[in-house]
């Protein structure tokens, strides 16, 4: 899977295609990074891709030519995304779909935005990464660079790992321990270390419904249950409610 990303600060997603999985998974040639410094594409002689906003007002936006400079040196495009606060809210769904495109371009804006007429002529689709503004479009792109490999085939040894996340069923990832069994006086679920794949296995079904009920309740409106995840969930809010009148 390819992933052009068209910066002004190319040094960003330098950094981060040199670190851990996303750097494992380019040396596996699972992905690939293109990183396209718009300032390349500038014909000022200062590599100026700024300017002010027309009507007057606070901020810079950046240019057109530069951007199209930038695009048009692509040999292919695929999809092209522009991370804007504006969007549509980044899901795991959306991960999902974008995980199945062969190449997408990522256009990170800076300053008060891009220039209009770059969206109304370049951009297929508008995504955030949710209800607030970042002063720029690289750690919105990184996120959804992140997102996406985890879920192309091979870049995760364990794909199951992947089915069990957080939001891939509609409910929340149950919890992890690890090493020492015991620590500050808390010990680990016993269940855990009974080798009884069927009560972990229910145990942690429960623990993940639970989770969903506790940290994010809205999200069980959507989804249906089984009889049996439903007798867990209630299992789970009686022990809750138990404990909480203890
Ligand atoms: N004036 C713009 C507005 O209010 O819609 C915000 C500009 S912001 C300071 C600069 C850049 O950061 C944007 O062009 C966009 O690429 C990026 N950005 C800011 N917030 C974002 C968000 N929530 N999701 C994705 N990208 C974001």
């Amino acid at each position: 899977m390819k992933f052009n990303i068209l910066t002004i600060f190319p040094e960003m997603i330098t950094m981060f295609s040199k670190i851990g999985f996303i750097k494992r998974t380019i040396l596996q040639n699972i992905i690939s990074l293109n990183i396209v410094n718009i300032r390349d594409y500038s014909d000022n002689i200062h590599k100026k891709v700024d300017d002010k906003t027309y009507g007057g007002g606070p901020g810079m936006v950046l240019q057109y030519p530069p951007i199209k400079g930038a695009l048009s040196s692509l040999d292919n495009k695929g999809y092209v995304i522009y991370l804007s606060p504006q969007g549509k809210i980044l899901t795991q769904e959306k991960l999902n779909l974008l995980s199945s495109y062969n190449e997408i371009t990522f256009l990170c804006g800076r300053y008060e935005g891009i220039d209009q007429r770059v969206l109304d002529e370049f951009i297929d689709e508008e995504i955030s990464l949710g209800d607030y503004v970042i002063s720029g479009g690289e750690t919105a792109c990184m996120a959804i660079i992140e997102g996406i490999t985890r879920l192309v085939p091979g870049a995760i040894d364990d794909m199951e790992s992947v089915k069990q996340d957080s939001f891939q069923n509609g409910i929340l990832d149950y919890p992890h321990y690890t090493r020492p069994d015991e620590v500050d006086g808390k010990k680990v679920p016993e269940v855990l270390s009974s080798g009884d794949h069927n009560s972990i296995e229910r145990w942690r079904k429960k623990q993940g419904l639970g989770a969903t009920w506790i940290k994010r309740p809205e999200l069980l409106k959507n989804v249906k249950l089984s009889k049996e995840d439903d007798k867990l969930l209630k299992e789970y809010i009686a022990e809750f409610k138990d404990n909480e009148h203890e």
